[in-house]
């Protein structure tokens, strides 16, 4: 079955985020990690996202890795795609926002694009052409601080136009009020007039709706979750989606196999839930020091698995509380203490699964993502949520069968998360 639409998410967590936001909205979707291998068999799906790490990389990388992933859709039938950014419109004026847009126009054989960072869900809203965080603009926002792409403009007309060879213009707020219909004739309009870009406001979902109405009738799309929603929700109300919304509940068919939960974030939710977590279930803490030693605390952690995980799931954390963690990146610095425990947990994940281990929680974004790099899975279906932002995953493609994971930011869910979430898992 063809895919109804595509997406290019510019980094890994805003991936996640856009195909849990499609899957709620009722399309069955797919994210996967990196552009896929040709011959991965995707099951029945709507949408799939590809999750790319282009939102800080030069513009030209950015430029080919994004039109690459473009022809991968393409050539499974996305006649929409959506170029994935953050909502608070992260770039600098090398990019890589207009950039790759430009590139994804040109490559679908050109035409205008909507352009709207806006997600009211978080704050983020645009009002003739300004980008609000909350109740700030921009860049009186923590984003003109941010070190990578400090945001020093809230007019995204302006910024965009910085970062961009053709003409960029703004479809307000009256127009999207009036309707698709005078949306649609706003952005022919600046289409005749030379425009190759035009930024949306929107500020409550129905304005997202009406942009994803009339976005479906181009060829790409450029925007945050929120406009997924309004695309997914255009779907949906277009009656093209066969699962007629009914997206996710068979994702957590069971998959049998031993449980397990490994936890590398040291926020303070996440230290809860392992303190609630140790009155149900074995818990092997860490130290994080042996484990920068050397391999003897890996081994042993995994001899401890074993000797356990027959009877019932294992949680095995690095986290630590604060004074701990400071302590150990003052002799080892931040990055480098971060990294060696996140390739230790990673190794500890990966031999866990090689055991058995089919039923996965992963606490921690980047102790996430370095897991399921280690394990190679090529791309997951979006199951229901176990918490806000937090769907059970079950894997596509992979090399040691299907397996079910939850894949948790640090401050998320709730202090009973880690039951709540192989609950949801069998
Ligand atoms: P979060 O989602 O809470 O930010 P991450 O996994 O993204 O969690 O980041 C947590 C970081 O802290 C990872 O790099 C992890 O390796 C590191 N870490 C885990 N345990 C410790 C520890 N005891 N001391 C220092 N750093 C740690």
């Amino acid at each position: 079955m063809a895919i109804l639409l595509g997406s290019i998410a510019d980094d890994y967590t805003g991936a996640s985020d856009l195909a849990n936001t499609l899957t709620k909205n009722g399309l069955r979707t797919v994210q996967t990690v990196g552009i896929p291998d040709p011959s991965l068999a995707l099951p029945d799906v709507d949408a799939v996202v590809v999750s790319l790490k282009i939102r800080s990389v030069p513009a030209s990388d950015a430029v080919t890795a994004a039109t690459s992933a473009e022809r991968w859709l393409r050539q499974r039938g996305a006649s929409h795609v959506l170029y994935k950014i953050c909502s608070t419109f992260d770039s600098t004026d090398a990019g890589n926002i207009g950039p790759v847009t430009k590139a994804l126009s040109d490559a679908a054989g050109g035409g205008i694009v909507l352009v709207t960072p806006a997600f009211p869900e978080t704050g983020r809203t645009v009002y003739l052409g300004h980008l609000f965080v909350g109740g700030q603009p921009l860049n009186e926002s923590p984003l003109k601080d941010h070190p990578l792409n400090p945001m020093h403009d809230a007019n995204l007309v302006r910024v965009l136009t910085r970062q961009s060879h053709g003409a960029v213009g703004l479809i307000d707020l009256t127009a999207i009020a009036a309707g698709p219909g005078v949306v649609k004739a706003r952005l022919e309009a600046l289409s005749a007039a030379g425009v190759t870009a035009a930024v949306a406001d929107a500020i409550f979902e129905r304005d997202l709706e009406t942009l994803g109405e009339i976005a479906l009738e181009t060829a790409v799309s450029t925007g945050a979750s929120g406009l997924g929603l309004g695309l997914a929700r255009a779907l949906v109300h277009s009656g093209r989606i066969s699962s007629g919304g009914a997206a996710s509940g068979d994702v957590i068919r069971p998959v049998g196999g031993l449980s397990a939960i490994v936890a590398g974030s040291c926020s303070k939710a996440t230290l809860r839930q392992l303190e609630v977590a140790e009155r149900s279930m074995p818990v092997l803490r860490l130290d994080p020091e042996r484990l920068l030693a050397g391999p003897d605390e890996i081994a042993a952690a995994i001899s401890w698995a074993g000797d356990r995980i027959a009877a019932g799931p294992v949680v095995i954390a690095a986290s630590a509380a604060p004074e701990t963690v400071t302590r150990l990146q003052s002799l080892y610095g931040r990055e480098a203490s971060g990294h060696a425990i996140e390739t230790a947990t990673s190794i500890i994940t990966a031999e866990l699964v090689a055991r058995g281990v089919r039923r996965l929680v992963v606490a921690g974004g980047e102790t996430s993502g370095a897991a399921v790099d280690r394990l190679a899975i090529p791309a997951f279906l979006i199951g229901p949520e176990i918490a806000a932002g937090v769907p059970v995953l079950r894997t596509v493609g992979n090399a040691q069968g299907d397996m079910l994971l939850a894949l948790k930011s640090g401050n998320f869910g709730g202090e009973d998360f880690f039951a709540a979430a192989l609950a949801m898992m069998h």
